[in-house]
């Protein structure tokens, strides 16, 4: 029984997560550790080790698994696992993952684009499990996108495809970390709802923010934004509602451009649930989108949370 159970491994800015997940989709083990900040070759075995070592813990080893997948914070490109670019792991670039890792465990390993990863998890197990087109939209410290067309991950010409954070909703918009202006992510990326969030609290000394935040001035996130929005306050609900409308249009795009049978969310703004977020960017999309594209179109948020990624990179060794 043991082959019918896959390795995940979601690598971050910050954390690599592990999991044991079986073919229906379940995390039965995880694990997490924090990403060696040393260079690539070294960062890859040291994270072989501690997955070497998780293993060991389960009473596991590499031989009794149905695969490897990782997911990885950039562009790779091709089958090789080539690093194209990571905007949080940039020393990473021009590093064959699929190479190093096969090295490290000595059996074969799929690697992609973490959100290219959690989009193939979503359609093998998720809520809109066999949805095709399935579109994921992760919504972060930055906005990744994943496409899954006909079964599969669309990677685009070399691998970079479905860059749906990098989309630009306004031409004269806000300025992206990518140079564009306008961009999803400067918007409803971490730092974006963190710079909307600054200009509106400079008219509102009365926001719950200002207590959150306690003095530490540099500790706003999107996460406390969410909070305070449940908790009824009003900029933070205005800073919600534009990033919601912001994410709506960027829906609509989608929408009317590929047809989805659903777009998924995932990642830590999806905390924000229902009512704040997803309802929000409903009403916008359904404003904008075609009508009968918006019709057939079901917009859902994960319920995978934190084990979305990790769940997807072993989705990718069932699909091999
Ligand atoms: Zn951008």
């Amino acid at each position: 029984m043991k082959n019918n159970i896959a390795l995940g491994i979601d690598i971050g800015g910050s954390f690599v997560k592990v999991a044991l997940v079986d073919s229906a989709g379940e995390a039965i083990e995880t694990d997490v550790f924090s990403t060696p900040q040393s260079p690539p070759d070294v960062a890859v075995s040291i994270i072989a080790d501690d997955v070497v070592e998780f293993l060991e813990d389960c009473e596991f080893d590499t031989a009794e698994l149905r695969g490897i997948g990782v997911g990885f914070p950039g562009a790779i490109r091709g089958k090789s696992g080539i690093v194209e670019s990571s905007p949080n792991l940039k020393k990473w670039r021009g590093i064959e993952l699929s190479t190093l890792f096969a090295e490290a465990f000595g059996c074969p390993v799929s690697v992609d684009n973490d959100a290219n990863a959690a989009a193939l998890g979503e359609f093998m197990w998720g809520k809109c499990k066999g949805s095709d087109p399935l579109v994921i939209i992760t919504l972060g410290t930055g906005v990744g996108g994943g496409i899954v067309i006909g079964g599969k991950i669309f990677r685009g010409s070399w691998g970079g495809g479905a860059e749906i954070g990098h989309h630009s909703i306004d031409m004269n918009g806000r300025v992206c970390t990518c140079g564009n202006r306008g961009c999803i992510e400067a918007y409803a990326g971490d730092k974006g709802v963190v710079a909307q969030a600054w200009e509106l609290l400079k008219q509102d000394k009365g926001s719950l923010l200002w207590e959150a935040m306690g003095g530490d001035y540099g500790s706003l996130d999107g996460e406390m934004v969410g909070d305070a929005a449940k908790d009824g306050d009003a900029t933070a609900l205005k800073v919600a509602g534009e990033v919601a409308r912001a994410v709506g249009v960027a829906t609509a795009n989608i929408i009317n451009i590929l047809n989805p049978e659903c777009i998924i969310f995932s990642g830590g703004m999806t905390e924000w649930g229902e009512e704040i977020l997803l309802k929000n960017i409903r009403r916008e999309a359904k404003s904008r989108a075609l009508k009968a594209h918006f019709n057939s179109c079901a917009i859902e948020l994960s319920d995978s949370g934190q084990l979305c990624g990790v769940i997807g990179a072993a989705a990718m060794a069932f699909a091999d």
